[in-house]
């Protein structure tokens, strides 16, 4: 267990990237990715299966089922 050094896919080219000081980039491998990456966003057309949701956007959706009662 003397390596513990994590290791990642860059989103955009699915790339192993070391997550470490050597990648200043993380999670991409990449300043190029990052910045496809970024423009995806831009763009409005990316969509992430389990992307962090919005605490706010959870309550409005616990309070909508509470009022099923
Ligand atoms: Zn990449």
């Amino acid at each position: 267990m003397s390596e513990r050094v994590l290791r990642v896919n860059c989103p955009t080219c699915k790339d192993i990237v070391e997550w470490g000081e050597q990648s200043p980039w993380r999670p991409f491998c990449c300043e190029r990715c990052k910045l496809i990456d970024f423009g995806e966003w831009a763009n409005e057309r990316h969509s992430i299966p389990g992307a962090p949701v919005d605490p706010e956007q959870l309550a409005n959706l616990t309070n909508r089922s509470d009022e099923h009662d």
